[in-house]
């Protein structure tokens, strides 16, 4: 049953890049009536088959210019190193009026990339959910992907307000809740919260691969002592992540200097014996998790709910 939203549907809402945030935008607006017209475009032919066989949109294409004509949103949905080059090609085609927005992890390097091919008289309004998984492509995507997850939206100053407050109730309309940042800021609070957890992740899970006194059976057969959650992130698709952090180089490495340090804190407290200071600071961490699961982005239950959700 369709949930009900005072949202007044956009007209032709075309979705540039079709993966797991595309087909997720895709299936809960389509249900939801927030849109007249789907428009899918993809560059693969078979990604756009994919979406066709899934039912996504009311209208396939692999050509840009046929995608964003007539569109009053377009969302990039596409990894972030591959913005500049979707700009260009879809400049020309932008009609006055049209929102331009995306979802990519990463802001400042977005706006650099997009701005140029903006037209006068198109309102560009990046923004990013918080919401995903380590899988990729059009049949991962699901329409309550975005239920109470924030979206960040980090409009440009003098943009059209207008423009943003449609988006954000758009948004709304997606399940999520809304807050406007700085880019920059963004980018240093996205750096700590997710690329460098993620970073750490595909070390670990790196380093556990890489032992030569630790058999790969070993590594699989006990992974459940926590190497098995790094997995789950180390699982995330190469390409977005390549370009995320190559895109969000100087916070990237300013907060992964912080927490090499912190790690050497870790470390020389390990090594002196100083127990007071290791419960310290697992006391102090444990209280940043109940703090996210009493702001309900965690469930509670042991394993991370694993066993009962299918997020
Ligand atoms: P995805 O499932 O891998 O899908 C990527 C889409 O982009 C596909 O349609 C793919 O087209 C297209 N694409 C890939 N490389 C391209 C290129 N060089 N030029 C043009 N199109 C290209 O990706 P996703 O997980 O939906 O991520 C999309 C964006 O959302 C990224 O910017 C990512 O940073 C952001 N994001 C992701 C998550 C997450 O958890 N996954 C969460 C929040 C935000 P073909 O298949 O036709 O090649």
């Amino acid at each position: 049953m369709a949930e009900q939203s005072d949202f007044q549907p956009f007209k032709r809402l075309a979705l540039i890049g079709i993966g797991l945030i595309g087909s997720s935008i895709a299936l809960r607006a389509s249900r939801d009536g927030l849109a007249d017209e789907i428009v899918v475009y993809t560059r693969r032919a078979e990604t756009l088959e994919k979406a066709r066989e899934l039912n996504l949109g009311d209208v396939y294409t692999d050509r840009i210019s046929e995608a964003v004509a007539g569109a009053d949103c377009v969302i990039l949905c596409i990894p972030v190193g591959a913005f500049a080059s979707v700009g260009e090609r879809m400049s020309e085609h932008l009609e006055p009026g049209t929102i331009v927005t995306d979802v990519g992890s990463v802001k400042r390097s977005v706006i650099d990339q997009l701005l140029p091919h903006i037209p006068d008289g198109v309102h560009l309004v990046p923004g990013h959910p918080i919401a995903g998984t380590e899988h990729s492509g059009p049949e991962s995507g699901f329409p309550t992907l975005f239920d109470n997850r924030w979206n960040l939206l980090t409009p440009l100053e003098g943009g059209d307000e207008a423009a943003t407050e449609r988006l954000a109730d758009f948004w709304r309309a997606l399940g999520s809740q809304v807050d406007i940042m700085d880019p920059d800021h963004h980018d240093r609070v996205l750096a700590v919260t997710s690329h460098i957890p993620h970073l750490i992740a595909y070390n670990i899970v790196g380093t556990a691969d890489d032992l030569a006194e630790v058999t790969q059976k070993e590594v699989i057969k006990y992974s459940a002592s926590g190497f098995r959650d790094f997995t789950r992130i180390a699982a995330s698709d190469p390409v977005m992540w390549r370009d995320v952090f190559l895109h969000n180089k100087d916070a990237t490495l300013e907060m992964l200097g912080r927490f090499s340090e912190d790690l050497s804190a870790l470390q020389r407290a390990i090594r002196h014996g100083d127990g007071d200071l290791l419960f310290d600071h697992f006391t102090r961490t444990r209280e940043i998790r109940r703090g996210i699961i009493d702001a309900g982005q965690e469930v509670a239950e042991p394993n991370f709910g694993r066993y009962k959700t299918d997020t």
